[in-house]
């Protein structure tokens, strides 16, 4: 809904990824202008609609929208990106039934690459309903120990070296450096940036960085760490790539999750 270009690129690459799997999808493309009642009956209708199982409202949605009330509407069986009440509570019990993308694409990541998430120190920037909020809990449930911060924490590069597992979910380009890292921690980075000004990616990346790209788009993309982490770090994900892939993944996994869940209950 609205015209944010960074939402107009998900969601061209979930319906992408959705072609390329045989999933069939439909986008539906509104005015920032729909009032919030006509938002509330789209949904209503796709929840009714026995053919469609998963239903995602990309977010944000534009201001005067009520973001709560087009969550809350969503069938909790249908909710494949795990923003109902329902399915937050459940993910907090340790019963998930759609655990949200990001996150539970990280978790997956941390599995993969055999990182040890038992007893370790988890410490999470950004606390987030989409990716903060739940990354603690799924971290929790797994037994690590966690400190969720955000921008009233006091002494952040402090805490921060406090972790084995560090999970940035910020929004601001390159803000965690070298200082904020323990040596040999896994870090995560979740952001998606897009930096303009020539000067500040310069800063970012290094004047020998490949520009022909920044000169052809105008922008570059790059996380919330500063790559010059990946000298101090046992690991880190790469932005573009890394989280963001992971995270269509799983969406998609979770759509298949709804897809089975829906056809057991029907017998
Ligand atoms: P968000 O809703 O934008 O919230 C940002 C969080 O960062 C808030 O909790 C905020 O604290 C905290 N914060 C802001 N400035 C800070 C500072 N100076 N020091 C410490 N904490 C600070 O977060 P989000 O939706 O999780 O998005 C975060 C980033 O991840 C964005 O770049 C987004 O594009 C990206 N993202 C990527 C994916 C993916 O698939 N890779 C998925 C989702 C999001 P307060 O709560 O105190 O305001």
């Amino acid at each position: 809904m609205g015209d944010d270009p960074a939402s107009a690129i998900y969601v061209r690459t979930k319906t992408r990824k959705c072609e390329e799997l045989g999933i069939g999808s439909e986008a539906f493309v509104l005015p920032a202008t729909t009032p919030t009642e006509e938002l509330l009956g789209r949904v209503g209708a796709l929840n009714a609609d026995d053919a469609v199982d998963g239903i995602l409202v990309q977010l944000p949605l534009p201001d005067p929208i009520d973001t709560e009330a087009v969550l809350d509407r969503i069938d909790p069986r249908k909710d494949v990106d795990g923003l109902h009440p329902e399915n937050v509570g459940r993910l907090v019990q340790g019963r998930p039934r759609f655990v949200p993308a990001t996150p539970g694409g990280i978790m997956r990541m941390l599995d993969h690459h055999g990182i040890e998430i038992q007893g370790a120190n988890a410490v999470i920037i950004g606390r987030s309903e989409i990716v903060g909020k739940p990354m603690a809990s799924l971290l929790m449930h797994r037994h690590a120990t966690i400190t969720v911060c955000h921008s009233r924490t006091r002494d952040l590069p402090g805490v921060c070296r406090g972790a084995d597992i560090l999970v940035v979910a910020i929004g601001r380009a390159a803000m965690v450096t070298r200082d904020f890292v323990k040596p040999g921690a896994a870090v995560i980075d979740v952001g998606i940036n897009r930096v303009s000004d020539r000067a500040h990616a310069e800063q970012i990346l290094g004047a020998g960085a490949d520009w022909a790209k920044f000169d052809e788009r105008g922008y570059v993309v790059v996380g919330d760490v500063h790559p010059e982490v990946e000298e101090v770090a046992g690991a880190l994900t790469p932005v573009p790539g890394g989280v963001g892939p992971l995270t269509i993944g799983m969406l998609m996994s979770n759509t298949l999750e709804a897809a089975r869940l829906r056809a057991a209950a029907r017998g």
